[in-house]
This record gives structure tokens, C-alpha cells and sequence, in this order.
């Protein structure tokens, strides 16, 4: 059946990231695009930091930064800052880019840790330019440092989540998409095929469609209370079950720092996501181990400001969709599943599940190779991410609660075992199937936790000792010079994309 209408049901962050996406289908081909969203039931309300793919996503769309980041009072990400997590007292910074470049064919952190065997006692962070402008709070696009000879700066954005859905609303209603605001109370499928024919809305109003995105939420309106999907639980391995959000101003007279923090507490951990106008924060639980009130206590008191709402109490359970698509719908979002945002991951999901989506789609009809190929990439790219964030609550010392009692001692994923050990005795680490971490990421997060690599990679052994360490101290000094002459990141947003 040839697709004609699309249905997105939700108005959140996928549910207008969708409608953005897909309104630039309609250039080839006539195609009614309906979003249907109410106002009563609202969003989710929280997801504000990202990735460096989501700027991508954003030019892809050909959006304008400047005006994009000024509309969701947004500021600038380097990477995300950890602490507490490998033990109690420790902090280190998950960057984006790379360290340093790769010499003799081989990636950096080898040389580093070979240098490192010789007496070189540098940390690997001075050879990354987004750390070191995150420690001092600076922030320049490599269009601005005109550097050619250094790698470009990675970056991607903290946005206030309802001003950024509210840009791309008023985006995608320019691009003839319909928003429909209303409950849906009914859903009607066709008899033979038990694909969606209809969502019907509590006024009466039928909608019918061809294709329906489900962006619903946690509740998997379509996918899950329609379609009966099914569910599949990581909560052994990611057992946080709970997040209480709060967001609050910066009285304490601090500068928007340009990356995420995340902070462990006893039982989770606590986000602070800086925007121009004030910092998002959460706490992410586990509501074996504790009580919302002390969640919540605990994140009052560790806020930067007063409050500028109530707490907001989240419940969700780890894991994934059996299927992604399944029939004629396809779930983006939360409906789709739910990993926590320790890595900023969710809103990125949604950014490559409509890549996908765009890529295999037919307006000619849906086939089963076209669902049979989204799910399994997508199955691959949310178990890749699972793993990386395994990581991080299974690779600790911490013994200070039964929270991390439990979580150092759980089993994990064999694929997880095997890359920890792998990297643990030779320094390797293989990028795998896609896979959306860098081997940066995988070496800062392995070391940040204090897994110390044993051995390099044998090559080094072959490099020269005093042109590797010219080469070393030409990179240090560069990044230095270059954080060095960038602007702090208060002063470049309020230059290049201040809020109206
Ligand atoms: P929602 O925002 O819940 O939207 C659902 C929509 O469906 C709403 O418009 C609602 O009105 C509509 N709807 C539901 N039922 C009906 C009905 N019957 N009729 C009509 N409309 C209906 N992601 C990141 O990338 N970075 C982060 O830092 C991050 N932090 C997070 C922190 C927490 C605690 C949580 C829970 C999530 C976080 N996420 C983060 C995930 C991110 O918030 C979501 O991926 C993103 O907001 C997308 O949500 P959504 O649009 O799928 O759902």
C-alpha cells in the first residue's frame, strides 16, 4: 500500500523531530503529514543535553544555528564531566573528539601509554583540545580558530527541551505539517493486515494514515498498547528506575560551563545540564536502594541555584522494543525504549532512527526488508550503547553502598567482558558494527574509571622515542595555545547566539 498520509502521534522531542524530519519528503511527492499531541497528558518535559551527531541532525534539516540555539536558550557541550564514579573523589571528562592524532598508523592513547612506560608522565587529557577548553570554560567552533593543522573541535548542544520542540513545531508547520491537538481515546486496525487504519481522538475526530509514527512516549500508545510489541528489560544491568527532575538558576553566579556534569550519589546519579538562562538538573535512582524523598533531598542540596519549578518525578523501565517497527508503525523516542541519559544517548536514537527511516523508506509501500533491516540496526546500535553504559556503574571500586555493591558485582554482557579484558591487557579497542562510540570514548571512559591499561600496542615499541616526544609536545602545545586565545563560553554565546 503506497504511503500517502503519516501519522506522528506525540508532540515531544521525537514527536517534532520526526515532523521536521519527514516534511522534507515532501519536496519528491505530495504527502499529508498529520502530528496529533495533547496538551492535557504534556512531554516528558526533561532531555536537554546532546551529541555531536545532533548538529548534524540540524543542518541536515538546514536549521541555523545561531537562531536554533538562541530560540532554546541552548549553550555548548564538549563532552560530559564524571565524578564519583570510579570511586569517590574521582572526576574525569568523556570528550568529544579524539585524543590527540593518530602516529605511525596506530591510535594515540598506544603512543601515550608507550611514552608513558618510558617516563613521560602527561595525562592523556592535555592531548585533547575539547577537555582542555572544558576545564577553563572556553569554547570556539573551528570555523572561529581557523586552525587547519589541529582536528576540528566536536561539539553539540544543552537546549531547553520545550523551546527546541517549539522551534521545530514552528519549522515543520511551515513545511505544510498538520498539528492536530487532541487525546487519543481509540485505535483501529484493519482487519486482515492488523495494521493501523485509524486513531480516533476523544472529540470524535478520526485521523487515518498509511504510515503512523509512534512518539507517544513511555506509554508506546501504538507499538506497545495496540500492537503488543513486547519489552525487553535491561534493568538487571541499568537497574535505575526512577529520576526526579528540577531545574534551577545559576545564583550562585556561575558561568554556563560547556559540558554535561554527571555526579554519582549512593543509589544513581545526578545531571546538570547549564542553558543560558538556567541549569537542568535530575537525579537517577533506583528505587530499590532509595526513597524518592531522599532523592530529592539530595538533589536540592546539590543545586547551583533556587529551584524554578516543583520536582518533577519520572518512573521508567531500562531496556527496548522488541521490535522498533513493527506492522505500519514505527516507534521513536520513548516509546521505543528507554536507556538513561548518562550519555546523552535518547535524543540521538531518535536522530538516527529517523535517519534510518529516511534511508530505507518507500513511498511505494512497506516491505518486510525495509522493517526486518531498521530493526536489526537498531537493535545493534541500542546494544552497543547498553554496553557503554554498563561500563561505567560495573567498572567501579566504589563499596560505600549496597547500590554499588550491586552494581560492581553484577554480571554483564559478554561483549562487554571480553572489550574490558581486551583493553586491559593490550590497550585495543575495535569499533564495531557502526557502533556510535569512538575509541576515544571507550579509552576515556575505561581509564576515567580507573582501569589501567597493561600493555600497547607492539608497533609502538618501534617509534622513535625523541621525535614521538617532539610530536607529543608539538600536540600539547598547540591545544594549549589554541584554549589559550578562545573566548570563555559565557562570552561566545552572548555574542553569537544571545537569548531574545
Ligand atoms: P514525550 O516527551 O513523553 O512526548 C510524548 C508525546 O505524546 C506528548 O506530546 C504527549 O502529549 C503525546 N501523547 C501521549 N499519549 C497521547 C494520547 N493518548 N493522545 C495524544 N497525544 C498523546 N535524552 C537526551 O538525549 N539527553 C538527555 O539529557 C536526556 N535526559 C533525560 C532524563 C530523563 C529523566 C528522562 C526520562 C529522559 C531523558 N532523555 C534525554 C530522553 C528524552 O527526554 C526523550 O528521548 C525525548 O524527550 C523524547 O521524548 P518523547 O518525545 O519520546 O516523549
Amino acid at each position: 500500500m503506497a504511503i500517502d498520509k503519516i501519522v506522528i502521534v506525540g508532540g515531544g522531542t521525537a514527536g517534532w523531530m520526526a515532523a521536521a524530519t519527514l516534511s522534507r519528503l515532501k519536496k519528491g511527492r505530495e504527502l499529508s503529514i498529520t502530528l496529533v499531541e495533547s496538551e492535557a497528558i504534556g512531554t516528558v518535559g526533561v532531555g536537554e543535553a546532546t551529541i555531536p551527531p545532533f548538529v548534524d541532525f540540524n543542518q541536515l534539516l538546514e536549521i541555523d544555528e545561531r537562531e536554533m540555539l538562541a530560540a532554546s536558550q541552548g549553550s555548548f557541550k564538549l563532552g560530559i564531566q564524571f565524578v564519583n564514579w570510579g570511586a569517590v573523589g574521582d572526576s574525569y571528562i568523556h570528550p568529544f573528539g579524539n585524543y590527540g592524532y593518530q602516529i605511525g598508523a596506530m591510535s594515540f592513547h598506544h603512543v601515550w601509554h608507550y611514552m608513558k612506560t618510558r617516563g613521560d608522565n602527561r595525562p592523556i587529557q592535555v592531548f585533547n583540545a575539547e577537555t582542555m577548553a572544558a576545564y577553563f570554560g572556553k569554547f570556539a567552533r573551528t570555523a572561529d580558530t581557523k586552525r587547519e593543522d589541529l582536528p576540528p573541535i566536536n561539539y553539540a548542544y544543552h537546549l531547553d527541551a520545550g523551546r527546541y520542540a517549539a522551534f521545530l513545531r514552528k519549522y515543520a508547520e511551515g513545511r505544510g505539517v498538520v498539528r492536530q491537538e487532541g487525546k487519543v481515546s481509540d485505535v483501529t486496525q484493519h482487519a486482515e493486515t492488523g495494521d493501523i487504519a485509524s486513531v480516533t481522538l476523544e472529540d470524535g475526530q478520526v485521523i487515518g494514515g498509511d504510515l503512523f509514527i509512534d512518539c507517544s512516549g513511555f506509554r508506546g500508545l501504538l507499538i506497545e498498547q495496540t500492537l503488543k510489541t513486547g519489552y525487553e528489560e535491561w534493568t538487571h544491568w541499568l537497574p535505575c528506575n526512577r529520576a526526579v527532575a528540577l531545574p534551577c538558576n545559576r545564583d550562585d553566579g556561575s558561568p554556563p560551563a560547556p559540558f554535561t556534569r554527571a555526579t554519582a550519589h549512593s543509589a544513581g546519579w545526578q545531571w546538570q545540564v547549564p542553558l543560558q538562562h538556567r541549569n537542568g538538573n535530575g537525579h537517577v535512582y533506583c528505587d530499590a536502594f532509595m526513597e524518592a524523598d531522599e532523592a530529592t533531598d539530595i538533589l536540592v542540596g546539590n543545586l547551583a541555584g533556587k529551584p524554578t519549578a516543583d520536582p518533577n518525578h519520572l518512573r521508567f523501565v531500562t531496556g527496548r522494543r522488541k521490535k522498533f517497527w513493527n506492522r505500519n508503525v514505527v516507534a521513536l523516542g520513548l516509546s521505543a525504549g528507554f536507556m538513561e541519559p548518562l550519555e546523552s544517548t535518547s535524543i540521538h536514537l531518535i536522530n538516527t532512527g529517523l535517519t534510518k527511516l529516511i534511508a530505507v523508506l518507500s513511498l511505494d509501500g512497506i516491505t518486510d526488508a525495509q522493517r526486518e533491516t531498521f530493526n536489526r540496526l537498531t537493535g545493534t546500535e541500542y546494544r552497543r550503547i547498553r554496553d557503554f553504559l554498563i561500563l561505567h556503574y560495573n567498572t567501579t571500586t566504589r563499596d560505600d553502598s549496597e547500590f554499588w555493591n550491586y552494581c560492581r558485582n553484577m554480571s554483564v554482557p559478554d561483549s562487554l567482558t571480553e572489550r574490558v579484558a581486551l583493553f586491559q591487557e593490550t590497550g585495543q579497542i575495535f569499533r564495531e558494527e557502526d557502533e556510535l562510540f569512538t575509541e576515544t570514548s571507550w579509552a576515556a571512559v575505561m581509564m576515567g574509571q580507573g582501569i589501567d591499561m597493561k600493555g600497547h600496542n607492539a608497533m609502538a615499541e618501534t617509534l622513535d622515542m625523541a621525535a614521538t616526544k617532539s610530536e607529543l609536545d608539538e600536540i600539547e602545545k598547540s591545544i594549549r595555545f589554541l584554549v589559550q586565545h578562545m573566548p570563555a563560553h559565557r562570552d561566545y554565546l552572548s555574542k553569537y547566539c544571545p537569548a531574545p
